[in-house]
């Protein structure tokens, strides 16, 4: 797969127009979309965004993993960011249609379709700051994207942050622009200062998430992360992760992670952590940066139970193994 992640754009998308009602969607060219300078969402930032992934099958054909759960929580961030309220039958037929359009193009695993539904609302009106845009356009973006892992499996390192915040708190469950433009001074503060990869904020000090991951702790058979609340993005990973951990026996402890905990559970020989997300599935974290010194996750390196857990939920997206959870959505 040519250039980096997220740069590459299939030539056309499903779209579909709000004006007190959704229209009919069809299929446009994906290199451009019309809006007023006006528009409410280059204002007041009402906009939100998903990311989901088709997957080839190892009998050739093509699934897209968990559909439901990210519509879901599509719709969930449409109302927090009061844009208009989705016909989730709709978004669903604009998925499935605009893949099943474009299904020579999933490439092979572990290359996959990457997956980018839309919602702006484009009302031309600069005096609606404190009012809801009244129209709205959602679009299906389909992105080939390579393997996470091509140029091998390094260790990250997070900048921990217990000043800095992500996004407002009762914000953290909108997968939404202003989030990761409210998150970007941070992490280019600790791009600078730290050469870290991300910043794993910590409010309070407590373990929260990074910029666009879920953070998890795995110290022997147990997987510690933080309980489910209104402060950060419930990843479709992160669930997924968890309940294959769960029915292999290993203890699950959703929960508050301080601080001073992480650091001293990381120092044990055989600790690991991950960020898990759609773009990696769970990517290994090696160094923690807290205060201007550096600590080693267990030996640093990418761990065992981490790379496990990956791989198994990687069997069920390339359809390795049967899908006895009904996470796939088959495109025929
Ligand atoms: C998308 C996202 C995640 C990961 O969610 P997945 O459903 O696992 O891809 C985590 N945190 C933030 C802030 C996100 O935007």
């Amino acid at each position: 797969m040519a250039g980096e992640f997220g740069t590459q754009f299939l030539p056309q998308m499903a779209i579909s127009y709000y004006e007190g009602g959704w229209s009919q969607e069809k299929m446009v060219p994906s290199d451009s979309l019309t809006l007023h300078p006006g528009a409410h969402v280059l204002h007041y930032a009402s906009t939100c965004f998903e990311g989901l992934k088709a997957f080839r099958q190892a009998d050739g054909g093509v699934a897209i993993f968990r559909m439901d759960k990210n519509i879901a929580r599509f719709a969930q961030s449409t109302r927090l960011m009061c844009l208009p309220e989705l016909d989730i039958a709709q978004t669903e037929r604009m998925i499935v249609d605009s893949v099943a359009h474009y299904k020579d193009s999933v490439p092979d695993a572990p290359a996959s379709l990457y997956i980018r539904p839309t919602h702006i609302g484009t009302e031309p009106a600069i005096g609606k700051a404190a009012a809801r845009s009244d129209t709205a356009i959602q679009y299906i973006l389909l992105s080939p994207v390579g393997d996470y892992f091509s140029g091998g499996e390094a260790s990250l390192r997070l900048l921990l942050d217990d000043q800095g915040v992500r996004c407002g708190p009762d914000h953290g469950m909108v997968k939404g622009g202003g989030n990761y433009a409210s998150a970007l001074k941070h992490i280019e503060r600790a791009r600078a200062s730290a050469n870290a990869d991300q910043v794993l904020f910590c409010p309070g000090g407590n373990v929260q998430e990074t910029g666009a991951a879920n953070f998890i702790l795995v110290d022997g058979d147990e997987v510690i992360t933080k309980s489910l609340d209104e402060s950060f993005l419930h990843g479709v990973t992160r669930e997924s992760l968890l309940e294959l951990a769960r029915d292999k026996g290993m203890k699950v402890s959703e929960r508050e992670l301080s601080i001073d905990e992480l650091l001293e559970r990381a120092a044990r020989p055989h600790c690991e952590a991950g960020l898990t997300g759609t773009a990696a599935v769970v990517a290994a974290v090696g160094t923690l940066i807290h205060d201007g010194r550096e600590y080693k996750v267990g030996d640093g390196k990418p761990g065992p139970v981490i790379r496990n857990m990956r791989d198994e939920l990687n069997a069920i997206q390339w359809g390795n193994v049967p899908d006895t959870r009904q996470w796939l959505t088959r495109i025929d």
